[in-house]
């Protein structure tokens, strides 16, 4: 062991190694891995090994793939045996909406470029596994890329790999303590203590105390997890083919071949938390006591599914934990305000994805971010409300009792809810609002009569005319919107003005002006999609997508400049939105400010009934807008404001549903479909924002660099598609003459134009007006053509009038 590292790696699980691994291969040698006791000595020894395709983020469904590839090369490059079974895989639907659901997602795949899987049905399922009964079972995707490795071999394989290219390994050691120092970390461990300028906890089982040594919470909670391994079982004897990794999602199993038995793996509906505050440093190659009882009828349907089970013994229980997040994927990346110190944790599926967490978070470290686009597995996309032990005991709790539960998509989920609330939730509530829940506030979604459910479905749900009407409201009158799930920064300081102008790639807006502006990496890739608002007394906004905060916030701190503070005012400062024609005469009937003569994109202060408010004239919506900003304590009274004085004028308060719809008649992007870190300003038309002739700014040289060069080999278009009883969502492939030219990025039923819409990337030859294409919906295929951005006023008078 030296005394100085340029990278110390807390943890050698699979996650541990893999980054050891990359960091390696990427040609940073000094770099060292301390393992508490050995190799594999947190979850990873007990693992399964199993790996499987399917992932609800397709991005991490990308890495997975990644990793499934990666395993045969560490194995080359060690010499280690990783005990690799490819046996393909299986994911069984048992009911008519997941065969729906599963015949969309193998559609997502094709769209992200997995090819190599396809639907099957009962019977193939049957001819593949035949020691399954396919009682019940409506299809299934196969996957070629499916099976299991042996888990020990692999860590071995990978940390092997990277010894092989410099890295070190220093097993029995465990660290101690965290000290941060002006030029990195002092690691302390029980063998002396080590300098280092970048470390990463990778501890698995005890990333939150690793977390807690660098005065960090991390949203993570250990749960147990059971798996049996049954004895030799004849039928299976009798087989010259090794059975196919078989996931039964309505039996809450997973079944792999181990040897002449079974592997069957449960998830299991009464989960059991385990060391919510971390392992014990004691803890070691330990077992917890199986509990059947506990998972008595997934047992009863895995013995069912597997009616062999019933004559052979149980040769070996499982009851193991590992870590959770609370939507279930990783936690990777860096910490604002904790210069150099890296998480990787939460990986619930370190085989499956250990591989493309290492390879991300080593390219973040050498290159200052990742290839790919991460924001799923980013621990910036939660914030301090989900440090909260309940929150994470509720989310974690509910991530993996539903983990093979099918979760549609308007499906609004109860863990760790209601948290945050803007001051006139509970008004709403008694108006109507539903709510859904983003970066833990409550948002208003629609308005719907009282005792009005909505149905679970993947296709347009029974708020499909609630919806309609409120979308009609903001065209014809006006509509209410409380935008309070907006986020909003305010920048102030002497070099308030030079630091704006050198993160955002657009000019900057005059006094009393706002204006969009796209925010880049220095790579050129999309860094946000925000509106910078100059209050014309030295104060600045920047507003953008809620759930973002903190992952803006970190990006502002690592760019921060000289003489500028930035303060997240996001839940001190609320406020409502009007849009629609009759939205000025609400606002006259309010002040006797100069409200009328405010332009498009104008913005300044206005006295709305009681309320000092702060006011913008811009719309999502496509219409004369008016968005209105109060600090918390006036939300209540603004509302009662604004309503009172809508009435005669069509007042309507609308949700979040409604605004979806009326950006896409628009083609208005929004952050996560249309914009994301994966794509370029040429790619989706932000290049228009950005103010070429201005002096430097982050990405310019990348950003010219697209524009001069041969363009971007997709762009964005919007589509028109012949949809019956569902509309496209996201993902969904796009084809021309049956071969893949694009994917969806978002798609709706543009209430107001009467057409299901949607936003497509799409190959340059594709993407001319009046294009025949087609689209798989729920997966079905359905006729779209292109069409001419903004299908409803692409003028933009009634947002400009
Ligand atoms: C029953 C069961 C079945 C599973 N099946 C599968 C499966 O089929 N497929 C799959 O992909 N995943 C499976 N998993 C999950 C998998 O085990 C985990 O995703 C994986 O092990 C996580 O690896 P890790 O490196 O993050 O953590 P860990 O394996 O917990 O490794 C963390 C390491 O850090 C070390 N450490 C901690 N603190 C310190 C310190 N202060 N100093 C030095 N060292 C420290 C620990 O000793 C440990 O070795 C299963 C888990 C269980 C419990």
């Amino acid at each position: 062991m030296k005394s100085h590292y340029r990278v110390v790696i807390i943890g050698g699980g699979v996650v541990g190694a893999s980054v050891l691994y990359h960091l390696a291969k990427f040609g940073w040698k000094d770099v060292c891995l301390i393992e508490r006791k050995v190799l594999t000595a947190g979850s990873s020894w007990h693992a399964a090994g199993g790996f499987h395709a399917l992932n609800a983020d397709p991005n991490i469904a990308q890495l997975q793939a990644y990793t499934i590839d990666l395993l045969s090369e560490i194995e080359k490059e060690s010499g280690q045996s990783v005990g690799m079974h490819m046996t393909g895989g299986m994911t069984l639907a048992g009911t008519p909406d997941r065969w729906e659901w599963l015949q969309s997602a193998y559609r997502t795949f094709q769209s992200i470029g997995i090819e190599d899987c396809r639907l099957i049905t009962p019977e193939e399922a049957g001819e593949l596994c035949p020691i399954m009964s396919t009682d019940g079972i409506l299809g299934g995707m196969w996957a070629d890329r499916e099976g299991y490795v042996d888990t020990t071999g692999t860590v071995h394989a990978y940390a092997g790999a990277a010894r092989k290219r410099g890295a070190e390994v220093i097993e029995n050691n465990r660290v101690l303590e965290l000290q941060e120092t002006a030029d990195g970390w002092r690691v302390v461990t029980e063998k002396g203590t080590i300098t280092c300028e970048h470390v990463v906890n990778a501890a698995g089982l005890w990333a939150k105390q690793v977390g807690r040594m660098a005065g960090i919470e991390l949203p993570v909670s250990p749960l147990n997890h059971h798996y049996l391994i049954s004895d030799t079982i004849p039928e299976l004897e009798a087989l010259d083919f090794e059975v196919p990794m078989t996931v039964d999602l309505e039996g809450f199993t997973y079944m792999r071949q181990d040897q002449k038995g079974i592997l069957l793996g449960i998830y299991e509906i009464n989960h059991d938390h385990w060391m919510m505050d971390g392992a014990p440093w004691e803890y070691g190659f330990e077992l917890q006591q199986e509990d059947p009882d506990r998972i008595e009828h997934e047992l009863t349907l895995g013995f069912e599914r597997y009616p062999a089970l019933q004559h052979v013994g149980v040769k070996t229980w499982v009851n193991g934990a590992f870590t959770f997040s609370p939507d279930g994927n990783p936690l990777v990346g860096p910490v604002r305000g904790k210069r150099n110190y890296w998480c990787a944790c939460a990986v619930m599926a370190g085989f499956l994805q250990g591989g493309g967490v290492g390879k991300s978070l080593a390219e973040w470290m050498i290159h200052g971010e990742p290839e790919a686009d991460v924001f799923g597995m980013d621990v910036a996309r939660y914030g301090d409300y989900a440090q909260n032990k309940r929150f994470i005991k509720e989310t974690t709790g509910q991530f993996y009792t539903r983990r093979f539960v099918m979760t549609y998509p308007n499906e609004q989920l109860p863990a760790g809810r209601p948290l945050k609330m803007a001051p006139a939730h509970d008004a709403m509530t008694a108006a109507g609002a539903r709510w859904g829940a983003s970066y833990g506030l409550e948002l208003p979604l629609y308005f719907a009569p009282e005792g009005f459910e909505e149905t679970p479905t993947l296709k347009r749900s029974n708020a499909f005319p609630i919806v309609a009407e409120e979308c009609r409201a903001v065209r014809e009158a006006v509509g209410l919107l409380d935008i309070s799930g907006f986020s909003r920064f305010e920048v102030t300081g002497a070099g308030a003005e030079a630091w704006l102008d050198h993160i955002m790639a657009s000019k900057l807006p005059a006094p009393g002006r706002a204006r969009l502006a796209p925010m880049l990496s220095e790579t050129g890739k999309l860094k946000g999609d925000l509106t910078v608002f100059n209050w014309g007394d030295g104060t600045w906004w920047i507003m953008g997508s809620y759930y973002l905060r903190e992952w803006h916030m970190r990006w502002f701190a690592d760019h921060m400049g000289a003489d500028v503070s930035v303060a997240d005012i996001s839940d001190a400062t609320v406020g409502f939105s009007l849009s629609g024609p009759n939205s000025l005469k609400v606002l006259e009937r309010l002040t006797d400010g100069p409200i009328a003569e405010l332009p498009f994109m104008g913005c300044g202060r206005f006295d709305i009934g009681l309320v000092r408010a702060k006011i913008g004239r811009l719309s999502v919506a496509g219409e004369l807008g008016y968005e209105i900003h109060c600090s918390a304590a006036d939300h209540i009274a603004l509302r009662w404001a604004l309503l009172e004085a809508g009435e005669g004028l069509g007042l309507r308060e609308v949700g979040f549903n409604a605004l979806l719809s009326l950006r896409l008649e628009k083609s208005f992007g929004i952050w996560s479909a249309e914009f994301t870190q994966g794509y370029t300003p040429g790619m989706t038309g932000m290049d228009r924002w950005i103010a070429w002739d201005k002096g430097d700014f982050v990405g310019r040289d990348a950003a010219l660099a697209e524009r001069d060069g041969d363009g971007p080999a997709q762009v964005l278009v919007t589509l028109e598609v012949a949809a019956e009883d569902a509309d496209a969502s996201g993902y969904e492939p796009v084809w021309q003459d049956g071969k893949r030219v694009g994917f969806v990025t978002s798609g709706g039923y543009g209430h107001t134009v009467g057409k299901s819409l949607a936003m497509a990337l799409v190959d340059r030859d594709a993407a001319a007006e009046g294009t025949a294409l087609s689209v798989h919906i729920v997966g079905q295929e359905r006729a779209a053509r292109v069409i001419a951005a903004s299908p409803y006023d692409p003028a933009g008078r009634a947002m400009r009038g």
